[in-house]
């Protein structure tokens, strides 16, 4: 929805009562000059009736009264390419605003402003999100349903071992970039959660876990 003075509709953007013309302006008899005096000297500047253009509308329209267009509020439906970020200019030719009487309208220009989404994040042609899984599925592999940006769902194959903080790519599923047939990757940031303060059978399981694996993930770092 934007605003605009638009084309007039009666007269189409000519500010002449349809059917009628133009005429020789009577002030400056076509020549588009006015010259006034200044004691010795003579001036010509552009008439005052009719612009310098040397004719005037012999009856002005009765919608715009030879304005040629008029403020106008109007909804279009715009189509905005593939791959624009925000920043990124659209342009419409057609829909500015109406020129002088009788010049065809200028282009709109639309500055897009892309909205940031609850799961996805943008980085240049790459999108982000965030995959929750547990440590169960980090350490034995998964497939795991996520959505994908353009809509639907994919499975994505966690591999054994996948690490808190790995991003697994797949490739092809981000943005697709102006101008050119490729796309961006879609990248899912591994975060990897734990039960919360696991009593009972979990916590006993846990305690042997880690008797049996006898991992330390700090081995060599100091
Ligand atoms: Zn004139
Ligand atoms: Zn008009």
């Amino acid at each position: 929805m934007f605003d605009h003075v638009a084309p007039c509709g009666r007269c189409g953007g000519s500010g002449a009562e349809p059917g009628t013309g133009t005429v020789t302006c009577p002030r400056c008899h076509g020549s588009g000059q006015q010259r006034v005096s200044q004691g010795a000297f003579q001036f010509a500047h552009a008439c005052s009736q009719c612009g310098g253009t040397g004719t005037i509308i012999s009856s002005p329209c009765s919608v715009c009264s030879g304005q040629g267009g008029s403020p106008k509020t109007e909804r279009i439906n715009v189509r905005i390419p593939a791959g624009v970020d925000t920043g990124s200019r659209v342009r419409v030719a057609g829909k500015g605003n109406a020129g002088s009487p009788g010049a065809p309208p200028g282009d709109l220009f639309i500055t897009v402003q892309v909205s940031s989404h609850g799961i996805f994040r943008r980085e240049g042609a790459d999108i982000v999100f965030d995959l929750p899984i547990t440590f169960a599925e980090a350490a034995r592999g998964a497939k795991i349903e996520i959505p994908l940006p353009g809509g639907g769902k994919t499975l994505l194959t966690v591999p054994p071992g996948t690490q808190g903080g790995q991003k697994l790519r797949l490739k092809g599923k981000g943005f697709p970039r102006l101008k050119s047939k490729t796309a961006g990757d879609l990248f899912a940031v591994i975060k990897i959660r734990v039960p919360k303060a696991p009593k009972g059978e979990a916590a006993d399981l846990l305690e042997r876990l880690d008797r049996v694996l006898d991992m330390d993930p700090r081995k060599g770092l100091w």
